[in-house]
């Protein structure tokens, strides 16, 4: 019965393929997205829970929630545009700033973003810090998490579906499903592919620009994360494969490019 259960889930599973906005890559996606959300929304609560949040009053939290709020508007504007007017449902946006010094942010499925105190330096004023949103965001609607954590089920568990991991082994599922997502502190596991870094840096850049930001800023502020390696960077921020200045070089060439379609999608 059980295996039974478990071929029909990844026939059901294998069966789904998307392609990802602005590059038209395909992707392969294998895990329900409303079995991912479920999944945010309580990992979310367990890392407020752990972690110690920064007051609403905080001016850094502010910050992160205005900035947040713009992103996310021009994230609407840009799936209306895109024939992915259905996925809009899946968001219930929410941005936190955790006092821990350590270089990170990440947001999960359903728009779950956490900041860090330790980027904020880096980020060094507000269009640091639409850099980072704008590319954790773009992690999520491109479903990156999704397919790292598919990745992961199939190299842990041998492929089983989610459902059946769920149950069998929560602990790890939960694990890995943090890692996906970056927000995990294990070093080196599950880092994103240069390919995901890419698109997240590209989409990141529309949205930044549709939210009224300078692209230009994306550039000081990569400049900025490279002075700052060697530390005790999470995989999300270490898992710049190509050097720096490839990066820094293609989100230059991709100025032009990004202007144009957040203009398109602005109107
Ligand atoms: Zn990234």
């Amino acid at each position: 019965m059980k295996k039974g259960l478990t071929l029909l889930l990844l026939g059901a599973l294998l069966s789904q393929c998307a392609t990802v906005p602005i590059t038209g890559r395909k992707q392969v996606k294998l895990l329900p997205s409303s079995q991912l959300n479920g999944m945010a929304l309580s990992q979310y609560d367990e890392v407020k829970k752990s972690e110690k949040l920064l007051p609403d009053s905080d001016q850094r939290v502010k910050d992160v929630r205005e900035i947040g709020t713009k992103i996310s508007a021009a994230v609407t504007k840009f799936m209306k545009a895109n024939h992915m007017k259905d996925r809009l449902s899946e968001f219930n946006w929410e941005f936190n700033v955790a006092d821990q010094d350590i270089l990170n942010a990440w947001c999960m499925p359903g728009g779950k973003v956490m900041f860090y105190t330790g980027i904020l330096p880096v980020c060094d004023g507000v269009g640091g810090i639409a850099t980072v949103m704008g590319h954790e965001v773009a992690h999520a609607v491109a479903r990156h998490g999704n397919e790292r954590m598919s990745q992961g089920l199939i190299q842990q568990f041998g492929g089983i579906g989610l459902a059946v991991a769920m149950q069998d082994k929560p602990q790890e599922t939960q694990n890995l499903f943090m890692a996906a997502y970056g927000a995990s502190s294990q070093l080196g596991m599950l880092k994103y592919s240069r390919q995901h870094e890419s698109e997240a840096d590209k989409m990141g850049l529309v949205f930044m620009i549709m939210a009224g930001y300078e692209p230009e800023e994306a550039i000081d502020f990569w400049g900025r994360m490279s002075a700052q390696k060697g530390g005790a960077a999470p995989p999300e921020f270490l898992s710049t494969h190509p050097s720096d200045q490839t990066r820094i070089k293609e989100i230059k060439e991709f100025i032009p490019k990004a202007k144009e379609l957040a203009a398109k999608y602005n109107k």
